[in-house]
Parts: C-alpha cells; structure tokens; sequence
C-alpha cells in the first residue's frame, strides 16, 4: 500500500511536474505565439508598406515612363525641327553662296562699267580741253579779223580812201580832155595819136588852127578818128 501510494505520489508528482513543465511550455508557447503574432503583424505592416512602396515605386516609374515618352517625344520632334532647320540652313548657305557669286559679277560689271565712265569722263574732258583750244583759237582768229578790219576800216576813213580819190581824180584827169580840161576825150588826131574832146577839135578845125595842141602836128578832117573806151 505504501509503496502504491509512494508510486501514485511519485507518479503524481511526476505527473505535476509534467503538468508544471506543459504549464510553462504552454507560456512558453503562448509567448512564443504572442510574439509570432506580433512578427505576424510586423510582418503585415511591412507587406503593407512593402506593396505601398511597391505601388509607389511602380507609379513612380509609370510616371517615369511618362516621361521618357513625353521626353522622348519632345526629343523626336527636336530632332525633326533640327532636321528642317539643317535643311533651311543648307538652303540658305546655297543662297548665300549664289548670292555672293552674283555680288561678284555684279561687282565686276560695275568695275567694267566705271573702267568705261572713266575713259568716257577722260574722252570727254580731252575734247571739251580741245574744243576750248579751238574755240579760243577761233575766237583769237575773231579777234584778229575785227582788228584787221577796224585797221582796214580806219586806213579808209584816213589814208587809203584819200589815195582812191587821188587815183580817181588822176584817172579823171586823164580822161579828160587835156585842151579844155572840162569834156572827156572822145577822138583823136591819127597822125601824132594824141587825143581829145570833140568839140575842142571842131573848134581848131573850124577856126582853121589844125594843129595838135599837144605836139603841134598839123592834121586834116581825115585824121579826125573817133575812140570808143
Ligand atoms: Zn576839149
Ligand atoms: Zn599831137
């Protein structure tokens, strides 16, 4: 009986101490079970926030992607203007470069173009220079025939013109007749030649005085010889 009853308290007090020993695995266990709870629930935070920084992380790149798209637009549609502007600029380097070509014909034409004035300019000034020579030679020649005519003029009025009336009264005296110095000689005597006014030898004739009066030859009717001048 003892040593049942030594057995059932040994077997109790095993059975207590397993009871203790369950009693404090189950603490155990219940702390355990409290602190995987709390990692449960750390760990759904962190899944929490891990998809929040997920979904960020993936708006963040959609936005990203965004723009790059937008960004990669803009640079498309840079590179077309760049393009068009490239192309605009080769036009006008094109235009700049037949611009300038022209400039230099143009320059060569106006260089020609003056080259010709200049000689033209020179042509001229020498003509108008011999023009003037000649028109002050001219006028020199005015000049001296206005002198040479005023001298004329004045050698008229003074000296000239008095010797014309001398030889005109000479070549009058001359014609007249040399006997009565009044009528113009209209005959001659035909022997001695010397000639005199008609009346004037009727008159020696009539009054029987039928010499010349000149040189004294005596002469007849038929010496009396009319002159024509
Ligand atoms: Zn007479
Ligand atoms: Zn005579």
């Amino acid at each position: 009986m003892a040593t049942q009853t030594s057995k059932l308290s040994a077997q109790l007090a095993e059975r207590d101490e397993r009871l203790h020993r369950l009693a404090l695995d189950k603490a155990k266990l219940h702390q355990r079970n409290g602190v995987l709870t709390k990692q449960a629930g750390v760990a759904t935070q962190l899944a929490a926030a891990s998809k929040l920084a997920g979904e960020r992380a993936a708006e963040h790149a959609r936005v990203h992607m965004e723009r790059e798209r937008v960004l990669d637009e803009q640079a498309r549609a840079l590179r077309l203007q760049l393009d068009e502007t490239a192309m605009l600029l080769d036009a006008a380097r094109k235009r700049c470069a037949e611009g300038a070509a022209v400039r230099g014909e143009m320059d060569e034409r106006v260089r020609v173009a003056t080259a010709r004035a200049e000689d033209a300019v020179a042509q001229l000034t020498a003509r108008s220079a011999a023009l003037e020579a000649t028109a002050q030679a001219l006028r020199d020649a005015q000049a001296d025939l206005s002198a040479a005519r005023a001298q004329l003029e004045q050698r008229e009025r003074l000296g000239d013109g008095g010797a014309a009336a001398k030889q005109v009264e000479e070549l009058r005296f001359l014609l007249l007749c040399s006997s009565c110095r009044k009528r113009f000689k209209s005959h001659c005597l035909a022997r001695c030649m010397h000639v005199f006014c008609k009346d004037c030898i009727d008159d020696m004739y009539t009054s029987r005085q039928r010499k010349c009066p000149s040189c004294g030859l005596g002469f007849g009717q038929q010496d009396i010889r009319q002159v024509y001048l």
